[in-house]
């Protein structure tokens, strides 16, 4: 059965207070939202273990995690960290991490394997630049982020994967792709997953959307057959309007 998820990504916003109460805030509202809709919300690392104190009702994904275990990598946290601070789901792929950190399909499928191995449910995302759409380009590369970032993964784990569809022109610009834009790209990358796997396993998994997503244009672009919910960046830091959002089914 194809899940449908609304994921709120804070990205590196909030102090730890700030945040605390923003997670209060999401998991009180989220106790009486009028959808099915599973609530996903992505602090920073330095939150994820009081904001887990904090709800029941809310899933807690990371926003990243290291492609290896443990060991000399500075900076790094492991799938198998954030599993023992109560994190249930990693957003992977990011366009920010691809571009400003240059992760690549290959890296992405290390961190994917990693952490699915660990126990983890990825938010794999993929999407293309405007350039790329302009150009007719964005087939080619979609198809490319999905072939290379999901390669040799098992039936089993396919299963658990999420993929999130940004097109990085509508990531925090205000510019929000169409419900014809969103539903075309959703259905390719449905067509795709069914290509490396199979039917199955495509029409059972969840495709969120992500851009620019508010509580005005939710309504319309989650009525589109093959959008199963959103990733949401701005609009997920202020508790109504995410609710909103999730209120939109
Ligand atoms: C995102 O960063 O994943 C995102 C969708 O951001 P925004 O909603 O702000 O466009």
């Amino acid at each position: 059965m194809r899940k449908k998820i609304v994921a709120g990504n804070w990205k590196m916003n909030t102090l730890l207070k700030d945040g605390m109460e923003l997670a209060g805030a999401v998991e009180k509202l989220a106790q009486d939202k009028e959808s099915d809709a599973i609530v996903i919300i992505a602090p920073p690392y330095t939150h994820l273990s009081k904001v887990r104190e904090l709800i029941s009702s809310v899933k807690l994904s990371a926003q990243d995690c290291a492609s290896e275990d443990s060991g000399a990598y500075t900076g790094d946290v492991s799938p198998a960290m954030l599993v023992s601070a109560g994190v249930e789901y990693v957003i992977l792929g990011h366009s920010e991490r691809r571009s400003y950190y240059k992760e690549g399909n290959e890296l992405l499928n290390r961190k994917l394997k990693l952490a699915l191995s660990q126990g983890l449910k990825p938010i794999y995302c993929c999407g293309e630049v405007l350039e790329e759409r302009e150009s007719g380009k964005l087939y080619d590369v979609i198809r490319e982020q999905l072939v290379a970032g999901l390669k040799a993964l098992s039936m089993e784990q396919i299963g658990k994967v999420v993929i999130a569809y940004e097109p990085v022109w509508a990531i925090g610009t205000g510019v929000v792709a169409t419900p014809g834009q969103a539903q075309e790209m959703h259905r390719f990358i449905r067509d795709i997953v069914a290509e490396i796997f199979d039917a199955r396993v495509a029409e059972d998994m969840t495709i969120l959307y992500g851009g620019s997503c508010k509580p005005s244009n939710a309504k319309e672009l989650f009525a589109n057959p093959d959008v199963d919910g959103g990733l949401i960046g701005g609009a997920a830091l202020k508790a109504e309007d995410f609710l909103a959002i999730v209120n939109s089914f």
